[in-house]
């Protein structure tokens, strides 16, 4: 919230003088030694994904004493009841609130302002807010979210009036960034400790970490895990040439043109982006709690470097705030319907950029259905909502296959393209919610030339398997896979 709060103000400060409170916020708020934090204030007992039922009013009041403190003598009155306001204990929060005109506004306030008091000296008192009540919740718990009510806080007018959601929407972009990175390091966490876990533990006389069944868990984590890393950073590339207007390095061909080009890839996938690798980590922590067998689900708050319990509960929260998963479907699926054209022109140019022909050719095919589907229904845009889940995770499928594909390409390392054959051809780490006839459409018959098992030990040790083992005691002595 802190960066995407600086971003915006980033924005907004370049033609101020350097004294206006925007760019002493900014300051602080980019600060490496001492800095101040950002509170994003947008959810409402009515509603958190339809903020337009905001009950929180601005009132134009400029301020009319001697001033001694700018940031806190803002030019507007806040009035009303955020209900879930995290980071309770920010420097200056950014909040939406409804102007006379009944329209919504992006607003800046301090949580704290500058009084003189009857004995002349300064001292700091709540501007206007007062804490309902902490929320009990799930998971993350160590961030304090709060209900709070707002009476007569004074704020300042961020961007133009009545343009509140145009304002604040360049935040979601990084939030958004943010929570799927932090899941994704959840998820390599809980993978490093299932895999470590596995290395120490010996069931039925045999190292569980070679154990074929187990290894195969872990090697679908682990092709997952490098799709979701895949589809993250591809996005943050994306985000760096919107964000810089820049033309895409031409060592990076499949990273899209500047302009329109950028901003419709780039806007389909923060929202793709965040919805799935929130879904895909979540089911993938538990897997390795449950890899952990009992122990994964301790909750010891004395180890909490290792405790798995915490990490997914923490995790859990991802596919709801920042936009649930339907929220960020139905915003994926309205923004394609209405830049499909230019969305398409770029994948199919990187499709035909991918050298190996099964892989170019599956994802071909699989682009191709669910274009059909998705333009034959198009007349239709309720219908097209209603499914967009499964158009969401099934460009989400067809986009990770693609990157999988390149990164394959880019060094020629056979372990990922082992992970990319897996996530294409086999379709057997493919994420949920997708239309199955179109992922399964591109599905190889063929099987890899060397054992499933042997791919399974280098792309989870990184090594050739050492030993066979058979996983059951009546099969110990005569394994083979
Ligand atoms: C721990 C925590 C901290 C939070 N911190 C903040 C914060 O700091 N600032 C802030 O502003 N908010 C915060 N939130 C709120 C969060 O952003 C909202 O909870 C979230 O956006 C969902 O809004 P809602 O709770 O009103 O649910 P609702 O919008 O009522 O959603 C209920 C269900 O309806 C579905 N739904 C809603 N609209 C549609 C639609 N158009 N189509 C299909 N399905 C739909 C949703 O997917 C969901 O399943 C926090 C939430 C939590 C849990």
């Amino acid at each position: 919230m802190t960066d995407g709060a600086a971003f915006i103000l980033s924005s907004k400060i370049k033609n101020l003088p350097p004294t206006h409170p925007f760019q002493l916020v900014f300051r602080r708020l980019v600060d490496e030694k001492e800095p101040w934090t950002s509170g994003q204030w947008m959810t409402e007992r009515v509603g958190g994904s339809d903020v337009q039922n905001t009950e929180t009013f601005a009132k134009y009041a400029p301020f009319d004493k001697e001033s001694i403190d700018p940031l806190g003598e803002g030019d507007y009155l806040i009035n009303g009841f955020k209900f879930f306001s995290s980071a309770t204990d920010a420097n200056v929060a950014l909040l939406l609130a409804r102007t006379p005109s009944g329209k919504l506004s992006t607003f800046l306030a301090p949580l704290r302002t500058t009084v003189v008091g009857s004995d002349g000296t300064h001292r700091q008192v709540s501007n206007g807010v007062r804490i309902h009540r902490l929320k009990n919740k799930l998971g993350t718990k160590e961030l304090p979210t709060a209900e709070l009510e707002l009476k007569d806080m004074r704020a300042h007018l961020v961007g133009e009036l009545d343009q509140g959601v145009v304002t604040i929407a360049p935040l979601l972009n990084v939030t958004r960034i943010h929570t799927f990175i932090g899941s994704l390091a959840a998820f390599r966490r809980a993978i490093s400790i299932a895999k470590s876990f596995a290395k120490v533990r010996t069931t039925v006389g045999e190292p569980l970490w070679l154990i074929p069944m187990h290894l195969r868990v872990l090697a679908d984590l682990e092709v997952k895990h490098r799709a979701g890393l895949n589809l993250a950073f591809f996005t943050i590339a994306v985000m760096g040439l919107v964000e810089d207007d820049v033309l895409p390095p031409p060592e990076l061909p499949h990273l899209p043109r500047a302009g329109k080009e950028a901003t419709v890839v780039f806007r389909t996938l923060t929202a793709t982006t965040k919805a799935v690798i929130s879904k895909m980590s979540i089911a993938g922590i538990q897997e390795c709690q449950e890899a952990m067998g009992g122990v994964g689900f301790m909750d010891e708050p004395d180890e909490p470097e290792f405790n798995l319990s915490r990490l997914l509960r923490n995790t859990l929260v991802n596919s709801i705030w920042e936009g649930t998963t339907n929220v960020l479907a139905s915003e994926a699926t309205r923004f394609l319907l209405k830049n499909f054209n230019t969305f398409d022109a770029w994948i199919e140019r990187v499709h035909a950029s991918i050298k190996h022909t099964e892989f170019r050719n599956a994802l071909t095919v699989s682009w191709a259905a669910l274009k059909t589907r998705f333009l034959s229904n198009s007349q239709n845009p309720a219908t097209v909502i209603a499914d967009g889940r499964r158009y969401m995770f099934t460009l989400a499928s067809i986009l990770c296959g693609t990157l999988l594909a390149l990164d394959a390409e880019r060094d020629g390392d056979p372990v990922y393209h082992e992970i990319a054959r897996r996530w294409i051809l086999d379709v057997e780490s493919g994420v949920g919610g997708a239309f199955s006839d179109i992922v399964s459409s591109r599905e190889s018959k063929s099987s890899p030339t060397e054992s499933h098992a042997d791919w399974d030990c280098r792309i989870v040790w990184g090594i050739d398997l050492p030993q066979r083992v058979s996983g059951h005691r009546s099969l110990n002595s005569t394994s083979r896979l």
